[in-house]
């Protein structure tokens, strides 16, 4: 039987097992996070900038404007879940 400590807004919650052992139930969205990095990292690296130069030719500048943007966004979450 485990016993709930606190319960964060996401909804992972730190417990103490029976044994007194404390740790982290994570939430579906974190438990996914490594996934999700992996997946994004993947996606952005796998991103030539030939793509936007696609999108630019082919679909004007507001949508490679928005890839650029997305590429960007994200390589952000990939450096603040390094700790950069
Ligand atoms: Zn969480």
């Amino acid at each position: 039987m485990s016993k709930t400590l606190v319960i964060k807004a996401c909804k992972c919650m730190v417990k103490r097992d029976s044994g007194g052992q404390v740790y982290i139930d994570y939430c579906p969205k974190h438990k996914a996070a490594p996934d999700m990095y992996e997946a994004l990292e993947k996606l952005i690296n796998d991103l030539p900038d030939c793509t936007i130069d696609w999108a630019r030719d082919g679909m004007g500048n507001t949508n490679a404007n928005c890839i650029v943007n997305s590429r960007d966004s994200g390589k952000a979450a990939l450096a603040k879940a390094r700790g950069e």
